[in-house]
């Protein structure tokens, strides 16, 4: 067993030599080197990981950073309608009290919901809108709550 053959590359390697002359691997690691067999359970374990619920991809799409910004973007024109309606209108004040509830609960709900499941989004920037959102979320609700009874009973 004058001259072996090293494992990584092929080359002889001479004898008494410790790495191979070729590629620089290790004469000893012909010990460690084991068949090619483990790379099956390797190449597997990326693709379990990929995997999303479909629910998940639903969420995702929903509460992309876009999503989110379109969302906050359409409740603070719901709430300024209401805003409009309520300055330079004469009817009922109800009606624009109500618009400007909707939008900033619509507007708190978009925030709750997009710091939940969007996971792509820093952390502490998640919790910020969770917090923000589930104040002006519970604020618009009450507000709302409210003047539907009005509205819808008291006419
Ligand atoms: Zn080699």
């Amino acid at each position: 067993m004058a001259v072996s053959k090293c494992l990584k590359c092929g080359t002889d390697i001479p004898e008494g030599a410790e790495f191979c002359p070729s590629c620089g691997t290790p004469k000893g690691a012909k010990a460690v080197a084991q068949p090619v067999q483990p790379m099956q359970p390797m190449q597997a374990a990326p693709m379990s990981m990929q995997k999303v619920s479909p629910m998940a991809g639903i969420f995702d799409m929903f509460f992309s950073k876009t999503g989110i910004i379109l969302g906050v973007a359409i409740g603070i024109l719901l709430a300024w309608i209401g805003v409009l309606i309520g300055t330079f209108s004469d009817g009922n004040g109800d009606i624009a009290t109500f618009m400007t509830s909707t939008g900033f609960a619509a507007m708190g709900l978009v925030l709750v919901a997009g710091g939940i499941w969007n996971r792509k989004i820093d952390t502490r920037a998640r919790l910020g809108m969770v917090g923000i959102g589930g104040y002006v979320l519970t604020v618009g609700l009450s507000v709302t709550t409210s003047l539907f009874g009005n509205l819808f009973s008291g006419a």
